[in-house]
């Protein structure tokens, strides 16, 4: 706190406000920290995957009409800027280990999708849901062999590796949400952009600041989706703090595998050569709603991420039903999202051991 207090008023009294030193600096860290050669500041998660997928249409290499595939269990904010620019997004199954897009079915959709040849498959977004990497080198190669090109949403999972690689680092580009809740948080709305694509990171920094490449130069219709100086020099702080606060997440993710053994209960899995950065600890329970009130009773506030998966949204209704996803149904059904942040020892021992504790109620 006492380090967020000092870099706030850096900035207030620098009078440098917006397009100053603190989101320059950010931007290097970040590139850094995600093995990106750039970083792009904007405004917030959803913003950074509207500049990608922009960026992309600007540069030719997406067109309205075509699919980009995605896990059907995602966050909607992974849908929406899909549709915005006239692409289909083409719903996949996830994969039950990572709850990431099941990237063998994603390589049985291109083919399928080719052969039929109405929406030309031609990007895929994978989510690194509740800071779970998700990735697959041998069909990711394969895919890339096609062209399809591979889009990171790492909304949830900064600090998360794959064999080393942090996300955000495996993709074509990644978008970044810093909402206060994310695992670096802002204090208000922030996100990000990484890519190698030096046209790529230049298209999107020229769309976020209204379509200008240089001053009152306008070579897009562009948006004003640029990140503040303050929460840029807020964001530089939480990065130093990053590792902290992913271990302390670790530690509660390590006593509730450890202690939980009911038997009701499925718990989430780590992917081999995978370290995970907890943004949620997901499990599974056939009598999802009783366990949250039994939990709730009890003190312990739980959430459901997501109940209601994209396809099955009014705003989609017409466009996305009529798709067969048991398993994205199933799990809306049955998924349950466990406190993790900021817990001690303790408190997660109280957690798995009321969750223990219902399998008894419920055996009665
Ligand atoms: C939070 C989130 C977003 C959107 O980020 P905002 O900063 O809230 O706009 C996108 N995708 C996923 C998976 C998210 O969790």
């Amino acid at each position: 706190m006492k380090e967020l207090r000092e870099a706030a008023c850096r900035v207030i009294d620098s009078g440098y406000y917006i397009n100053g030193p603190e989101t320059k600096a950010f931007e290097q860290e970040l590139a850094a920290y995600a093995g990106c050669s750039m970083a792009v500041g904007v405004s917030n998660g959803l913003d950074a995957l509207r500049l990608i997928f922009r960026g992309l249409s600007e540069l030719g290499r997406l067109r309205p009409g075509d699919a980009v595939m995605v896990n059907a269990n995602t966050y909607i904010a992974s849908v929406l800027p899909l549709s915005e620019f006239g692409l289909h997004p083409l719903l996949i199954e996830p994969d039950p280990e990572t709850y990431g897009i099941d990237w063998n079915l994603a390589l049985k959709a291109a083919e399928m999708a080719d052969a039929e040849g109405n929406h030309p498959v031609r990007a895929l977004l994978t989510v690194h849901l509740y800071g779970t990497p998700s990735w697959n080198e041998e069909a990711a190669a394969e895919l890339r062999n096609k062209g399809i090109i591979i889009i990171e949403d790492n909304a949830q999972a900064i600090g998360a590796t794959f064999h080393g690689i942090p996300t955000g680092g495996l993709g074509d580009a990644a978008a970044f949400s810093f909402y206060p809740t994310k695992n670096i948080g802002a204090l208000g709305d922030a996100g990000a952009v990484t890519t190698s694509d030096p046209e790529l990171a230049a298209t999107v920094r020229a769309l976020a600041n209204y379509g200008s490449d240089r001053r009152y130069h306008n070579i897009y219709r562009g948006y004003n989706c640029r990140l503040d100086e303050i929460q840029a020099a807020m964001l530089r702080v939480k990065l130093r703090h990053l590792e902290e606060t992913s271990s302390r997440r670790r530690a509660t993710a390590e006593i509730f595998l450890s202690e939980i053994n009911n038997p009701h209960i499925t718990l989430p899995s780590t992917p081999d050569g995978c370290t995970q950065v907890w943004h949620q600890f997901p499990i599974l329970c056939n009598s999802r709603d009783e366990l949250q009130k039994h939990l709730s009773a009890l003190g312990i506030d739980t959430d459901i991420h997501y109940a209601v998966p994209p396809h099955l949204q009014p705003c989609y209704e017409g466009i996305l039903t009529g798709t067969s996803l048991p398993l994205t149904e199933r799990l809306a059904d049955t998924i349950l999202s466990l406190p993790i942040a900021d817990l001690s020892d303790d408190e997660a021992r109280y957690i798995a051991h009321n969750i223990n504790s219902y399998s008894e109620a419920e055996r009665k």
